[in-house]
Formats: structure tokens, sequence, C-alpha cells
């Protein structure tokens, strides 16, 4: 049976993670809409993603939570380094020495603690989140989104109805999915498995909280993130037949590959797994479209490129930032037609493609920073600037000019910058 609420919100947000909670955050806070989140998980709760970049900062200072974050013990991060397939480490590279703004430290979050603060906080600015709420599918009238159906844990079925809805679900990307529009990423299509450690051997002072990418001769890399409590989320990723070529027993595969980079090896030698082997494939995608009449795709629900460089949490928060303005914006006009969207969709995918740029380059086996940055002087800080995440508005055309004497580069992908709409002919 289908009970019905009344027009229940101006925006309903669907997912409370860092997407999701940003933009209730905004337009709760900072815009004064009345604001629904339905969150089909309990907080705290696993998830994958730990490592933040500098950019992250913008946002997270908009909506409040940098004082927290230093507050709350997570560890810093001041650098990223890589490690030679032979485990040799190369100088790492400190945010500090790029920029003396506060955002030079950054944090390795786990996602537990870092998504319950980030819900909490958009309840605090005056959403009303419901946790335990899955959303089943989409209300739609005339063309026009006008709210979901969720279920609650007892299993009763209600719709909420609202005047702009905003999918957040993550990598579950709901819309995306009843609607066919994922497509993949022509070449990133790469899997990943990941575990945890505690005890690894951890590098001494500022690099203590350094993300480190261990490459594995022409396969693959690792990342290494060091968290609070002695605790590092450790990870393969690489293409789907290297990794099951011996069978699909993820600890098996996992402890095979450690011994093909020494630095890894060593540093996980010290520790003892801990918990789960986590594994995903479908790595890189986007939707086709970003918005249709009365709804808007933010965070992972809308974009996830191969992480590489961290760049997932960045996305999240910037895509709800930009998206809370949009969907603000439209509400104000009483006009939540797709087409308001097609200024966010172009410059959230203008900046995707940069770093998509540079995660094509870094799996380009005549690619390396070094080079680049010594050959060409003049890009170093667009190149920096790109890896910290300063993605929005910005041109790096001549950087990545120089980059592609380097390594093949794809071209921007035609979808996602684009809205369908019931006026879009
Ligand atoms: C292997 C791997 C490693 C990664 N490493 C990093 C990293 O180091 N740094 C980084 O920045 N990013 C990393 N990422 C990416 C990062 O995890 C995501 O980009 C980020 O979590 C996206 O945030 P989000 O809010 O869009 O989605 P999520 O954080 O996934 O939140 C979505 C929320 O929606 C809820 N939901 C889903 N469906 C429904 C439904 N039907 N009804 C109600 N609620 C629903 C979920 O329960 C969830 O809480 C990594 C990703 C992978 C796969």
């Amino acid at each position: 049976m289908i009970s019905k609420l009344k027009n229940d919100c101006d925006v309903l947000i669907i997912g409370a993670g860092p997407a999701g909670s940003t933009a209730a955050t905004i337009l709760s806070g900072e815009k004064g809409k009345k604001v629904i989140v339905l969150e089909k998980g309990h907080f705290p709760r696993y998830h994958v993603g730990e490592s933040l970049i500098p950019h992250c900062y913008d946002t997270l200072e908009r909506i409040g939570m940098v004082d927290r974050l230093n507050g709350a013990g997570f560890q810093s991060k001041q650098s990223v380094q890589f490690v030679n397939p032979d485990g040799e480490l190369s100088a790492p590279f400190y945010f500090s020495k790029h920029t003396d703004h506060p955002r030079a430290k950054t944090w390795q979050v786990d996602r537990a603690t870092f998504d319950t603060m980030m819900m909490e906080r958009a309840r605090e600015a005056g959403a009303e989140v419901r946790e335990g709420i899955k959303v089943l599918d989409f209300l739609e009238e005339e063309g026009v989104i006008v709210g979901v159906t969720a279920e609650d844990e007892s299993g009763k079925v209600f719709e909420v109805r609202a005047s702009m809805t905003m999918d957040a679900t993550g990598r579950d990307a709901l819309f995306q999915r009843k609607k066919k529009w994922r497509k993949r990423d022509p070449k990133l299509n790469k899997i990943a498995i990941w575990t945890n450690y505690k005890g690894a051997k951890r590098d001494p002072g500022v690099d203590e909280g350094a993300t480190t990418v261990a490459y594995v001769q022409g396969k693959g890399w690792f990342w290494n993130i060091p968290l609070k409590d002695d605790i590092v989320s450790t990870g393969i990723v690489a293409e789907r037949d290297y990794l099951y070529r011996d069978g699909r027993d993820l600890h098996a595969i996992y402890q095979r590959e450690i011994k093909e980079n020494k630095w890894v090896e060593e540093h996980l030698s010290e520790g003892e797994q801990i918990g789960e082997y986590w594994v995903t494939g479908e790595y890189s995608y986007r939707a086709e479209n970003c918005a249709t009449d009365g709804l808007l795709l933010i965070g992972d629900a809308f974009a996830f490129l191969d992480p590489v460089f961290s760049s997932g949490v960045y996305l999240a928060l910037t895509t709800g930032s930009l998206g809370a303005d949009a969907v603000a914006d439209a509400l104000e006009a009483n006009d939540v037609s797709a087409e308001r969207f097609l200024g966010y969709g172009e410059r959230v995918c203008k900046g995707i493609e940069w770093m998509r740029k540079l995660v094509y380059a870094f799996y380009d086996e005549n690619f390396s920073f070094k080079d680049v940055a010594m050959k060409y002087a003049e890009v170093r800080r667009d190149l920096t600037d790109c890896l910290i995440g300063d993605l929005i508005d910005k041109d790096y055309g001549q950087l990545f000019d120089r980059v592609s004497e380097f390594a093949e580069l794809p071209e921007d992908l035609p979808h996602g910058k684009t809205v369908a709409g019931s006026a879009i002919t």
C-alpha cells in the first residue's frame, strides 16, 4: 500500500553522504529552504574514500566544518608520495611548498566519523535527516520529478513530495540506473580490492599522514592511507583479469599482490590485517545528463572518477555546494526546469575533465610528473593546482598541451553537461 504525505519540503535529498549533507547544510542553513534528507543506512557506517585533498577545504569552510575537523583527531595529511615498482620512494610532495593557505593541511578521515559529522551538521543547519529510509523510486508528473516513494524499516511505503529532488545516492546512483543514464568511461575500467591494517609501519614526522601511491609494474597501484588509531587503509587498483588470474579469494589475492611492491610489503608486514576485504568494479562513469525537470544529480550519483588522485570527496563536496546554489536559484525563480542546470553541468564536467586527463596520464607508461615539470617549468604551478583539486572555472589548456607530449590524453566526454527535460527538444 502506498500512503501519501503532503508536499513536504522545498528540497528532497536522497543520501546523506558528503554530497547530500553538503547540499542539505547549504540549502537549509544558508538559503533558508525546507529540506528533507532520506538516508537508507544508519550512521556511523563504514565507507571507503578516506583521503581528502587540499581544495576540499573551500566547501568545508563554507559549511562550518573546518574547526570541527581540526578538533576531531583525524590524521593530518600534508603530502602525497609515489613509490616506484621497485619499492623506491620519490621525494614527497608537500602541499605547504605550494601554498601557505590553511588548506595545505588536509585530513585523512575515517568515513564513519566524517560522514556522521557531516550529517549532524546538516541537521544542525535545519535539515530533517531521516535514517533507515530507502528511496525506491521517483514520482514523475508530466515529465517533472516531484518527489519519491520510499520505504521505512517496517516495510511501510510512502511518498515524499518536493519542489526539487537531488539524487546523492553515491555509486548506487539511483536515477542514473533507473533511466539507464550510466556511461562508463571508455578506458578507466579497473577494479579495486581493499582492506585495513592495524599497527603497520608509519613514516615519521610530517610524513606520517602522507597518502602513498605505490606502483605495481605495468599492472596497477596500491594506496596507503594512514588513519587515526594506528589504522591504515590499503587497497590495490588494477585490471580485473590480472587480479583474478588465480581465483577470486580476496585475502589470497591481496596477500599475493603485497609482495609485488617492497615498500608496501615492508610497511604492511609490521601490522595485522583487520576486518573485511572489499571489492568494487564499474570504476569510472558519468551520467548521460546532470539533470531533468525537478531533479539534479550530485556526487557519485552523477559521476565517479578513478580515485588515484583522491578526487571523490572533493567532487562530492563541490557538486553538493554548486548544486545547492543552482537549486536555490531555481526555487527563487520558481522554475525547476532542467535547462536551469546547464551551467552547473558545464562547470562540473569541465572540472572533472581536467582531473580525468591527469588520471589518463597517470596510467600512461610514458608519463611522469617529474619529466613534465623538468621540461616545462611554466606549467609546474598548474600541475600542482590541478592535483590539489583547484578544478572549477580554471583553464589548464596550456598544462595539458604540454602533458600531451608525454601521454595520450582523452577528448572531453560529450555527456553530463547536458540535461533532459520535458521542455528540451
Ligand atoms: C575504491 C575506492 C577508493 C576511494 N578512495 C577515495 C579517496 O581516497 N579519497 C576520496 O576523496 N574519494 C575516494 N573515493 C571516492 C569516494 O568514496 C566517493 O567519491 C564519495 O564517497 C562520494 O560521496 P557521495 O556523497 O556522492 O556518495 P556516498 O558517500 O556513497 O553517499 C551516498 C549515500 O546515499 C545513501 N543511499 C544510497 N542509495 C539510497 C537510497 N535508495 N535511499 C536512501 N539512501 C541511499 C547511501 O547509504 C550513502 O550513505 C574512493 C572510491 C572507491 C570506490
